[in-house]
């Protein structure tokens, strides 16, 4: 529920609300806005009888929100959230932000080189796992903090941000050291207890959704990040787990237009995860920024077929390059642009 005051409300009736809230055995949290405040009321799971706030000095309306999940909802903030990083990139606005770089960070000569291309490419910012989360124990697992280090370099030497998974509540505090984005991967999201660790780490959070989880689940974990303090959420749809083998996952794009409708989030498409082909990438990455994704995140390797992890959907610098100049065309066409190209 949220109680929306009046653009005359003062501070003591914004005070005097949050407490009736209190009273009421829930939280009240005052959203400002450019017209006039909100109160956000938190903590029911059900319906809250509105009589006592209506009635209060100041309150003009109150709106019930009538999704599960409430502050990410587009009930709870009309507005898009932008996210703005230290590198000058701003995901959710009109720009689309390309998101490149292998699935593991490998050697120094591997993740330096591939951003050197991905920056001329126009990619702002760089991914790649130090903490890889395989189906089998017996795979590589990643270069962990080593990893984590090489891909500071590579920002040092680039200036382009970096994203790359945390797995655990315990791995995180250590992975939102160095990244400028942590992501929380498909396996891992509904994991409570790390989505409540990634809302109090202070770092901006890319949440890919669960290869079987509806859009409604995505928001609700997406409401675990948000409800710990971090409003930095970016959403990622990655695929989903389907009757049918001919690729390795089924990409919903139905879920940007989804999830752009239900929630002011940013969302982007990772066309990789959501093929594990490399021929069937550059198609959907193009199809992913005509649907109104907010970036794309694609696995890119300078020697794609010796990729320790994801070789098949792994694509060549160059062959990036190629799709960044398809893509912008197509952002154009939208009244879009890409993210600028860092100098
Ligand atoms: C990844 O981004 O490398 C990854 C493991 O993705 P997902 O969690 O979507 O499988
Ligand atoms: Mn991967």
């Amino acid at each position: 529920m949220l109680i929306v005051m009046k653009h005359s409300a003062r501070p003591d009736e914004v005070d005097a609300v949050v407490r009736v809230i209190e009273e009421m055995g829930y939280e009240g949290r005052p959203i400002p806005g450019k017209q006039r405040v909100a109160i956000g009321l938190i903590g029911n799971d059900g319906k809250v009888d509105a009589g006592r706030l209506i009635a209060l000095a100041g309150v003009l309306e109150v709106i019930e929100v009538t999704q599960p999940y409430k502050q990410v909802s587009r009930e709870w903030r009309e507005e898009p959230t932008i996210i703005e990083l230290a590198n000058g990139t701003v995901i959710g606005g009109r720009e689309v932000v390309l998101m490149a770089g292998p699935c593991s960070v490998e050697s120094e000569e591997q993740i330096l080189g591939v951003a050197r291309s991905l920056k001329d490419a126009g990619a702002t910012v760089l991914r790649g796992g130090a903490f890889k989360p395989r189906t089998s124990p017996y795979a590589f697992q990643g270069l962990g903090v080593a990893g984590l280090r090489l891909l500071a370099r590579a920002r040092e030497e680039t200036g382009m941000a970096i994203v790359t998974e945390a797995l655990d509540p315990q791995g995180l505090e250590q992975v939102a050291e160095y990244a400028d984005i942590v992501q929380i991967g498909a396996r891992n999201m509904q994991n409570y207890s790390l989505l409540r660790a990634a809302g109090r780490a202070g770092v901006p959070v890319l949440l890919k959704r669960g290869m079987s989880a509806t859009v409604r689940e995505l928001l609700l974990a997406a409401e675990y990040v948000v409800n710990e303090g971090e409003a930095r959420v970016i959403l990622c749809e990655r695929g989903l787990r389907s009757f049918d083998d001919h690729a390795r996952n089924m990409l919903d794009l139905t879920a940007v237009v989804s999830v752009h409708e239900l929630s002011h989030l940013p969302m982007i498409v990772d066309p990789s995860h959501g093929t594990g082909i490399r021929t069937k990438v550059p198609a959907m990455t193009r199809a992913a920024v005509a649907a109104g994704a907010d970036g794309v995140m694609v696995e890119v390797h300078p020697d794609p077929d010796r990729s320790v992890s994801d070789a098949a959907q792994a694509m060549h610098p160059d062959d990036f390059a190629e799709l960044v100049g398809e893509v912008r065309g197509i952002a154009r066409e939208i009244g879009r642009d890409l993210v600028p190209p860092l100098g």
